[in-house]
């Protein structure tokens, strides 16, 4: 599933030529996705209207229309929204094609269907992106990210800190890779409850959780004018991880064996000297 940095390298992708172009004919698939394609509201608001620019929140990405509408898009499962010449012929899966007023298409390739396409009238945009945004976690970037916050956030919980920073309504856009990275950067045991964690090792949290992921932004950036890949998909960035997948192997800070266990269902990797486990 595409974390923050895969969602974040699309918008950039997009933003180099997208804004300003002008939506001249929608198609969708009579396929499901996630919550139907609103193709009604797709027709009224984003037909004949031009994008003014594109934002993120968490891991959906905000079409912001220049009569005020915002498309939302939530990727799902897939990173295979991308421009294509609109010559191209449809591939299977191909569940929105915009076309644009330089013969470009905007497509969205989604085969799970896990994927979603919201619309947001002029009329109720704010309100529902004010709504919206206060269900969402913490961006990492934002200055809301804090040390303050999260041992409020984290006080009080028996969660491990792994659960804890892919907890969605806590902070944005972390996923199992990245808070597999994160924590072995902040040389935390991933079992460590949220509420043992010293002031220190909150600072650990913040710094390496954003140094992490922009790496992975900036190691996603030459993947920008090629995002739909040769293949259709480029998977996940090339960045080295340090133990994600890397169960049985050395570690490569002190040369001890990475351990794989199972934590809140989700494949868990660490070193179990380089990030100590904390009881009490
Ligand atoms: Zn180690």
């Amino acid at each position: 599933m595409p974390e923050l940095p895969e969602v974040e390298v699309t918008r950039l992708g997009l933003l180099m030529s997208l804004p300003g172009r002008c939506v001249t004919k929608i198609s969708s698939s009579n396929k499901r996705l996630r919550l139907p394609v609103p193709r009604k509201l797709l027709g009224e608001y984003v037909l004949g209207s031009a994008i003014a620019t594109i934002d993120r929140r968490a891991k959906y990405l905000l079409f912001r229309m220049q009569n005020g509408a915002i498309m939302v898009i939530h990727l799902g499962m897939t990173r295979k929204l991308g421009l294509i010449a609109s010559t191209t012929p449809p591939a299977p899966h191909d569940h929105l094609r915009l076309l644009l007023d330089d013969t470009m298409e905007l497509r969205f390739n989604d085969s799970r269907r896990f994927g979603c396409v919201l619309v947001w009238t002029p009329r109720e945009a704010e309100a529902m992106e004010a709504e919206f945004d206060a269900r969402l976690g913490v961006e990492p970037f934002s200055r809301k990210f804090n040390m303050q916050y999260l041992r409020q956030q984290g006080c009080s919980r028996k969660t491990a800190i792994k659960n804890f920073l892919m907890d969605g309504r806590v902070v944005a856009g972390i996923g199992n890779i990245y808070a597999n990275e994160i924590l072995f950067a902040a040389s935390i045991h991933p079992l460590t409850p949220a509420g043992l964690l010293a002031p220190g090792q909150w600072q650990a949290v913040i710094a390496s959780t954003r140094r992490i992921l922009k790496q992975a932004i900036r190691s996603g950036g030459s993947t920008i004018s090629d995002f739909l890949g040769s293949s259709g998909n480029p998977g996940y960035f090339q960045v080295q991880f340090k133990v994600y997948h890397r169960g049985d192997e050395k570690c490569h800070q002190c040369n001890n064996i990475i351990s794989k266990i199972i934590v809140g269902g989700r494949a868990t990797f660490f070193c179990p000297y380089c990030q100590p486990i904390k009881t009490e």
